[in-house]
């Protein structure tokens, strides 16, 4: 008998139709002799919805408030599931995150899930039950209700086969697994079978939304091998695991991107030791993230421009901490947010020389101008204008043999 976590996105139950089609399969894994933990996702654009309503009262609305709401999207998911799959005479329950509970700390919004109780669902297991749980959520110990980010249902789901130490943990969504790069954008893009943790995490980090990045962090810090798979095909999906098993020919596994960065650059600046300390220590202060960093050789010795990256969202708090910014001076602050950030990812890329010439020159070859540049062991990112986002990712797909 093998203990297994089924994680259903929101595409794979947007409809009654599609939640009828995930309970027949789950009565059919639940056939096959196994115990099934389920975790689902509210259905699609539930949760933006919501959020959308609440912003329609106030844009600073009250985060607690905004929690409670949101996890209503996963409470309407588990009932109709548990009872589609109860109409199909298979016995099963739904659970809300304090009935079972699901504890989390941290701020709302963004809390983690940090322990969940295991007696009731395990009974229920063990009676052929199957026990299904709302992803994205939790209880705070001083009984507030939370939300761990965007996407949280997967890491709900690496949590659950954690702490219920599942035999599996498969992702069930709208593509038939992890691929070169978005194949809802590239068509062209290819599955991959095998991806390690590490590039996965990358690939996440990046933009590839098909895994949550954090959910991808627990199952590598406790070497949980997940498996993504479609909802709607019975094609195989990729596996994610531990490094070693992989083979690493490809100097590049994947190509993702984000539009959520935005570039800011200060002109003007004083060429001089603390500078750059001065200017982000507020923002760091405030915990605004810096991504990519440029600063321009200084022509007169004296004055410097520096370039960097803030997520979207933050642009006006950033802006607004740097004018109140006593310790510094400048000319102007210039701000650009229509850029993107294209990322090549791939262990290969350790052993191969070369992979960077080879990124910057199929850019220019498509005349893309590349804004700012980070790179890290195994990826390479650059800033370029968001209008050239779907053309970047091409050209750089064809280069590195991924098509
Ligand atoms: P779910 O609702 O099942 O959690 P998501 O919408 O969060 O699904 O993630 C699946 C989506 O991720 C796909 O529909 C696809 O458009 C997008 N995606 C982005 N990058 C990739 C990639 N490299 N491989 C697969 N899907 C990707
Ligand atoms: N419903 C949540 C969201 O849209 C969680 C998830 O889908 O994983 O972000
Ligand atoms: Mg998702």
């Amino acid at each position: 008998m093998v203990k297994k976590v089924l994680k259903f996105g929101g595409t794979s139950v947007g409809t009654i139709k599609r939640i009828q089609h995930v309970a027949a399969l789950i009565k059919k894994e639940l056939s096959l002799d196994n115990k099934i933990i389920v975790i689902v996702s509210a259905m699609a654009g539930k949760t933006n919805e919501l959020i959308k309503l609440s912003s329609e009262i106030s844009d600073k609305f009250s985060k607690r408030e905004l929690d409670v709401l949101l996890t209503s999207g996963e409470q309407v998911s588990c009932a109709l599931l548990s009872g589609a799959l109860i109409n199909l005479k298979v016995k099963a329950k739904s659970w809300l995150n304090w009935q079972i509970p699901i504890l989390t700390s941290g701020e709302h919004s963004n809390a983690r899930i940090i322990n969940m109780h295991v007696e009731k669902i395990n009974e229920f297991l063990n009676d052929g039950g199957v026990a299904v749980i709302p992803g994205f959520q939790g209880i705070s110990k001083q009984g507030d209700i939370t939300t761990i980010g965007r996407g949280g249902s997967d890491a709900t789901a690496v949590a659950t086969a954690k702490i219920f130490n599942a035999d599996t943990c498969e992702i069930y969504t709208d593509v038939d697994g992890v691929f070169s790069t978005d194949p809802n954008k590239i068509p062209v893009a290819k599955k991959i079978d095998k991806i390690s943790y590490d590039e996965m995490l990358e690939l996440s980090s990046l933009g590839a939304k098909v895994m949550q990045s954090s959910a991808v962090q627990t199952a590598m810090i406790y070497d949980i091998p997940l498996e993504v798979k479609s909802t709607f095909t019975e094609r195989k999906g990729t596996k994610i695991f531990n490094q070693e098993n992989i083979d690493y020919s490809k100097s590049v596994t994947g190509v993702a991107y984000s539009k959520d960065d935005a570039k800011i650059t200060i002109t003007g600046v004083e060429d001089k030791p603390g500078v750059a300390a001065n200017l982000f220590e507020p923002l760091n202060k405030a915990q605004i993230n810096v991504d990519m960093v440029i600063q321009n050789i200084s022509s007169d010795q004296k004055t410097t421009d520096i370039t960097f990256t803030v997520k979207r969202d933050d642009i006006l708090k950033t802006k607004m901490i740097l004018k109140e910014n006593t310790k510094i001076n400048y000319k102007k602050i210039i701000q650009n947010d229509k850029v993107a950030k294209i990322s090549i990812v791939g262990a290969g890329m350790v052993s191969t020389p070369g992979v960077t010439y080879r990124m910057f020159r199929a850019l220019s070859d498509e005349k893309i101008n590349i804004l700012a540049i980070s790179t890290s062991e195994i990826k390479l990112s650059v800033l370029i204008e968001e209008d050239n986002t779907l053309k970047a990712i091409k050209k750089l797909h064809t280069t590195f043999d991924l098509d």
